[in-house]
């Protein structure tokens, strides 16, 4: 039986995938999502591999956040302060 963190690797292999859609998928919590991706890119190097956040943006001015490092998603934009952001995107590659 394969554990939902290896699952998760596999998923995060291919295609680039939101938190939401990771949730919907393994049926857990984005938070918990949240927990097993700071864990898997603890890990990552070992595998010779990288978790990458994929650049995303505020949906209201397009200011794209490329140094996030955090894995949930910014409350607030920096620049117009809105708060229509879109899902950051992750990739194990
Ligand atoms: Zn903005």
């Amino acid at each position: 039986m394969q554990t939902i963190r290896q699952t998760l690797i596999d998923l995060l292999s291919g295609e680039p995938l939101g938190a939401r859609e990771l949730s919907r998928v393994l049926g857990i919590r984005e938070e918990e999502v949240c927990d097993h991706l700071v864990h898997i890119e603890r890990t990552a190097g070992a595998r010779r591999k990288k978790l990458t956040t994929l650049p995303f943006a505020c949906l209201d001015c397009g200011f794209v956040f490329r140094d996030r490092k955090h894995f949930t998603r910014p409350g607030k934009c920096p620049r117009c302060r809105g708060t229509h952001i879109e899902t950051p995107r992750f990739q194990l590659r």
